[in-house]
């Protein structure tokens, strides 16, 4: 695989070699504005290995056909693929087998599946679903979706002033009534980890499922579905070094063999006349039509990928990371740290007092320095905090000091720009 894996160790103190592992991401030695790029948006999408580039390039050169249909050697090579990467993404999760593993467009449309599935046939007007302040639109919208059509209630969880999860207040909301919790493993905004394995466990001593959206969770730290016991865990391939298009629903067996189909077409059937349909058994009755056949090649590519480095060593690399980010930023006057939970994975959201985040985020920008300016697709958090907007600095296996420096002097020249 990469030259990452084969000189981890070079940096003494480093969890594996961070410069071997930038040169396995080509786009990481462009430059912008004719300075060196200094990737920071991670947490909207991460950078390609070129293990992911080349496994699709290869896909496409010399074993693209449509799969599950054909009985030509292309279409069962295709097959071959596409299906082996639902082990690894099995294995990835520690999903209990790879029928559990339904591949989807990305989180959204996993959490969209599972509202119009699951959430059509086991929701009925009254029924709760408890989310929590800090979630993304993906975990609102189709549960608002949901209460348009069929009169459910959706519940909030809160946050402290930190950003930590408040777990007494959470179990608070659950009720004879409450049906689903769905809530994020990890914040897009604030970086706070929730107290999944917990969260859990007083759900299900209730006998309530619970869904993580594991968008900002699978990409940072090691995942267990079947330690942390949750019945549905979904993330999207992009953030993990993978294409765009593919993400993964993760569904306990007894869960999807419960659910009926949400999209119809071809691939997810067992026969079809004009009278009567009936349908295959998961995971691909929810996979009606062609999939992303590449896509979820490259997907494969890229767990492989991040496995080779290990999830636990990419975590405790970007903590540090984030350590020293908090400290490089707590230095500079008039910058405000945007969550500072107990439990904190790879993201520094901040505001800078008197400077709107767009215009930090386009002085950034011409410096080479790539951060998300805005509400990040959190719009009730920001109007929890108050904010219109922040700065979201967010970080992957491939960042080093010298890019929090970057930012930080970036910083320094915002604050020297507007006095
Ligand atoms: N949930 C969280 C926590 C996210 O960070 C994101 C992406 N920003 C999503 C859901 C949606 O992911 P996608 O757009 O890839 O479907």
């Amino acid at each position: 695989m990469s030259t990452s894996t084969a000189r981890a160790g070079h940096n003494v103190g480093a969890e594996y070699d961070v410069e071997a592992v930038q040169r396995d991401f080509p786009i990481l030695s462009r430059r912008v504005y004719d300075r060196p790029l200094v990737y920071l948006d991670n947490g909207a999408s991460a950078q390609k290995p070129r293990v992911v580039i080349d496994g699709m390039r290869d896909m496409l050169e010399g074993e693209y056909a449509n799969v599950h249909r054909g009985v030509h050697y292309l279409s069962q090579r295709a097959t071959d693929r596409y299906e082996a990467v639902r082990g690894k993404v099995a294995r990835f999760l520690n999903a209990e087998s790879e029928e559990e593993i339904v591949f989807a467009r990305g989180a959204t449309e996993a959490i969209n599946l599972v509202a119009a599935s699951w959430g059509r046939r086991f929701l009925e007007a009254g029924d709760e679903v408890v989310l929590s302040v800090m979630e993304h639109h993906a975990n609102i919208v189709p549960w608002q979706l949901l209460r348009a059509e069929k009169g459910i209630v959706l519940k909030v969880a809160p946050i402290d002033a930190e950003g930590n999860f408040l777990l007494d207040r959470f179990v608070d909301l659950l009720g004879p009534r409450t049906r689903l919790v769905s809530l994020a493993h990890v914040s897009n905004v604030l970086g706070s980890v929730l107290p999944v394995a917990e969260i859990v466990r007083v759900a299900h001593a209730r006998g309530i499922p619970v869904l993580l959206d594991g968008c900002q969770g699978a990409t940072h730290m090691p995942v267990d579905v079947r330690a942390l016991g949750c019945d549905f865990y979904v993330f999207s391939g992009h953030k993990l070094y993978g294409p765009t298009g593919i993400g993964v629903l993760y569904g306990r067996a007894e869960r999807l063999a419960a659910m009926p189909p949400y999209q119809g077409g071809g691939d997810m059937i067992a026969s079809v006349s004009f009278e009567e349909t009936t349908f295959k058994q998961p995971p691909h009755r929810f996979e009606a039509g062609t999939p992303a056949i590449v896509e979820t090649v490259g997907l494969g590519a890229a767990i492989d990928y991040v496995q080779g480095i290990g999830l636990a060593a990419i975590e405790r690399h970007e903590r540090r990371l984030l350590a020293y980010a908090h400290e490089r930023l707590a230095g500079i006057p008039g910058i405000q740290l945007v969550g500072q939970a107990r439990e904190k994975s790879a993201i520094c959201s901040f505001v800078v007092e008197g400077v709107h985040a767009h215009d930090v985020g386009t002085i950034l920008d011409r410096a080479g320095v790539a951060v998300r300016v805005g509400h990040h697709c959190a719009e009730p958090l920001h109007s929890h905090l108050g904010l219109a907007a922040t700065v979201r600095a967010s970080f992957a296996l491939y960042n080093c000091r010298a890019d929090v420096d970057a930012l930080a002097n970036g910083l320094i020249a915002v604050k020297e720009m507007f006095g």
